[in-house]
């Protein structure tokens, strides 16, 4: 099994280093790893959200050591970034100043609220649900067809805290996955959902089967903030892919794309 999400203590939110996450991974028999943690923030930096610039380097020379001093185990080097409409050139160049092997574009921010975030929950009092959810999957949308990223992550974070819409949304999930699926990137299967509010696996298994309709293609990842996390509730991840028909998972290298059977 492969898990493509894992975030270090590093992003200021995460404990364990490296190394720690390494081990665990090793010790429940993963083939593959892909470290994912935070791009820097370019705007409104925030220590407790993401790494400094300044570290960024030293991330990826972190992931090479661990790689070397770890051949039984393959590790990428991703990375977790931000979409925030009018940084895209911005992200694309801190994007490019590195060698990735993948990019994973995720939605934390809707006009500057981190809806995600515990501390400002009380934007959930401020407008309609549905709403939210619209200008949500917007981003998503607009995220997909950036151009910036292999993968979404995450795909329904909105759902994050169990606020739902009253009136059916169904229309919105069709229209980002069709933009997903234009686009070309992958989805991806976060088992995170499960240990927050919703207890849920992202995205819901009705979109997820709507995702692999469309011939969108699927990656795996625990969104791991510590090392006991590395690879949880794959079992469960994997079941309901597999349900749905999925046969097969995405790796990548220098950001291309190669399949291996689930
Ligand atoms: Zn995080
Ligand atoms: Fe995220
Ligand atoms: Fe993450
Ligand atoms: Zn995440």
């Amino acid at each position: 099994m492969i898990d493509y999400h894992i975030h270090t203590a590093r992003c200021g939110h995460a404990t364990g280093a490296m190394a720690d996450y390494v081990a665990q991974a090793k010790l429940i028999g993963l083939k593959e790893i892909g470290f994912a943690d935070h791009l820097p923030l370019l705007k409104g930096w925030d220590e407790t959200l993401t790494m400094p610039e300044s570290e960024l380097s030293g991330y990826i020379a972190e992931i090479k050591e661990q790689q070397s001093a770890n051949p039984e185990i393959s590790i990428k080097t991703g990375i977790e970034a931000d979409f925030i409409p009018g940084l895209e050139a911005e992200t694309a160049r801190l994007l490019a100043s590195q060698a990735f092997d993948y990019v994973i574009g995720s939605v934390h921010f809707i006009n500057g609220w981190g809806f995600d975030d515990s501390r400002y929950l009380e934007g959930y009092q401020k407008r309609e649900i549905y709403d939210i959810y619209k200008d949500y999957f917007e981003l998503v949308k607009a995220a997909a067809r950036s151009g910036l990223f292999d993968i979404i992550g995450h795909l329904d974070l909105v759902k994050k805290y169990n606020f739902r819409p009253q009136t059916d949304f169904t229309a919105l999930l069709e229209d980002a996955v069709q933009a997903i699926a234009s686009a070309g990137v992958c989805v991806e299967i976060n088992t995170a959902g499960l240990r927050k509010p919703v207890g849920e696996i992202y995205p819901s298994k009705e979109i997820l089967a709507m995702c692999y309709k469309a011939g969108v293609p699927m990656v795996l990842g625990s969104d791991a903030h510590e090392p006991n996390q590395v690879g949880m509730d794959f079992g469960l991840a994997v079941a309901t892919a597999q349900e749905i028909g999925y046969k097969e998972v995405a790796v990548f290298r220098n950001r291309e794309r190669q399949f291996i059977k689930l």
